[in-house]
Parts: structure tokens; C-alpha cells; sequence
């Protein structure tokens, strides 16, 4: 198992096949450090969703490595090392249940302070207070009553409680308002804060804080550096 880790991840060489003969990653070297927040981009198909994929092993790679502090993820259990990695993703999945449950999804041993505090740091305790049941209020599976951007927010705060070393995250596409993007700006900044994070970006602003940004074209990386240095 993996105990507490720092979270350097490593690629190696990283060739994969979903089907064979079809590579979608076609040799893949990336190293990234403890702390630091990647941003992938690149045109649809061009590999984002399988690199964040393989980082949980949600697939086994065709040949090369991938290391997680040295230590190759073939020879750590699935449990523990999913147990590492928080996932965000563009669908934000919220369940049938009120907005306290859904955030203690991330933890289900927390207490309501615990709750309340993720939520305050994101920025979302505001909206909930205001709502006809307060963190009691109860939302469905589509979350239809949550605007898109309060529905980020929850899974912000969500994943922030889980306090997992990685963090995954797929950008939603769906545009927002200005404010909320402000909003949303900070509370990923915060979420962000001391993990090792892989952000399937979409918009720019979240592009321009990424420690490096890494463009993928047909499974290769075809440049990669920070905001300044493309
Ligand atoms: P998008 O921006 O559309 O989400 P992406 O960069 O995430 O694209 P991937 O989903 O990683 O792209 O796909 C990379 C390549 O692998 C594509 O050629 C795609 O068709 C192929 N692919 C993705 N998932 C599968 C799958 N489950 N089975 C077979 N091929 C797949
Ligand atoms: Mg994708």
C-alpha cells in the first residue's frame, strides 16, 4: 500500500492502446513535482482524458511506467491508490439528498463543522445559508434547483474535504457568468492548494495559474511550459 505520499508523478515513456495497433498515447514523458498543477490541453482526441485515466489505473498502459513517489502504481493496490485521488468531473455529480450529504460525500466520518468549513473555503456556505433548508435543503440527481456554478462549488467543496494528495480534475465547458468564474477561480486556487493536481482545462484562466501546461496532439506531447513561456 501506499502510506501518506508526497505526490511526484512520473511518466515514463507511456505508450497505450485502447484497442491494438491504436495508440492514443504514443510515448508519454512527463514528470510532474509534489505541489504542482498541470493543466492538459489539446483538441478533442488528442489524449487528456487518458492520461488523467491512467493515473488510476482505470486502465493498464502497453508499455513504459508510471510512478507515483518513485513507486510504480502496477505494485500498489487499486484501494489505496484510489484512495489518493480526488476526482472532479465536468458532470458534476451531485446525488438525490440534501446539500450536507452531498458534501460529506468526500468524507463520510465528517462532521457538520467539518462541512460547513469546506464549504466556507470555497466560498459556497453564502448560497447554501440562503437556500429554504440551509445545508438540510434537499436537491435531486440533476441538481436542477443549483445554478451550474453553485453546483462546481459543492463539488469543490467536496473534494477539498476528501483532502486527497491528487487531484483530478475535468474542467466543465459549460460558460458562467463573469462573477461566478471569479468565484470559481478562488475556490480552485484553494482546492488546489498542496496537491499534485491534473486539470483537464478549458478556460483560460484556469490555463494561466497552471504550474505547467502540457499540449497534447494525437497522443504526444507536442509543447509544453508555462503560461509565459507559450
Ligand atoms: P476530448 O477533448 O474530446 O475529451 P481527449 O483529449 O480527452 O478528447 P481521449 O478521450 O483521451 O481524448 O481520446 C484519445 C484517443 O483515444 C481518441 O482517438 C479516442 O477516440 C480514443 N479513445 C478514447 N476512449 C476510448 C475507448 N474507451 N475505447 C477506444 N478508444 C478510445
Ligand atoms: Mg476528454
Amino acid at each position: 500500500p501506499l502510506p501518506t505520499i508526497q505526490g511526484d508523478i512520473k511518466f515514463e515513456k507511456v505508450i497505450f492502446e485502447y484497442e491494438k495497433g491504436r495508440a492514443a498515447l504514443k510515448g508519454i514523458d512527463l514528470d510532474v513535482k509534489a505541489g504542482q498543477s498541470i493543466a492538459l490541453v489539446g483538441h478533442t482526441g488528442s489524449g487528456k482524458s487518458t492520461i488523467i485515466n491512467l493515473i488510476g489505473r482505470f486502465y493498464d498502459i502497453t508499455s513504459g511506467k508510471i510512478t507515483i513517489d518513485g513507486k510504480d502504481i502496477r505494485d500498489v493496490t487499486l484501494d489505496s491508490l484510489r484512495g489518493q485521488i480526488g476526482t472532479v468531473l465536468q458532470d458534476t455529480f451531485i446525488f438525490s439528498g440534501t446539500i450536507r450529504d452531498n458534501i460529506r460525500f468526500g468524507r463520510l466520518d465528517a462532521t457538520d463543522q467539518e462541512v460547513e468549513e469546506a464549504a466556507k473555503a470555497v466560498d459556497a456556505h453564502d448560497f447554501i445559508t440562503k437556500l429554504p433548508g440551509g445545508y438540510d435543503t434537499e436537491v435531486e440527481e440533476r441538481g436542477s434547483a443549483l445554478s451550474m456554478g453553485q453546483r462546481q462549488l459543492l463539488s469543490f467543496a467536496r473534494a477539498l474535504l476528501a483532502d486527497p494528495r491528487i487531484l483530478i480534475l475535468d474542467e466543465a465547458t459549460a460558460s458562467i457568468d463573469t462573477e461566478t468564474e471569479l468565484k470559481i477561480q478562488e475556490a480552485l486556487k484553494t482546492l488546489l492548494q498542496g496537491r499534485t493536481s491534473f486539470i483537464v482545462a478549458h478556460r483560460l484562466s484556469t490555463i494561466r495559474h497552471a504550474d505547467k501546461i502540457v499540449v497534447l496532439d494525437h497522443g504526444e506531447i507536442k509543447e509544453e511550459g508555462n503560461h509565459s513561456e507559450l
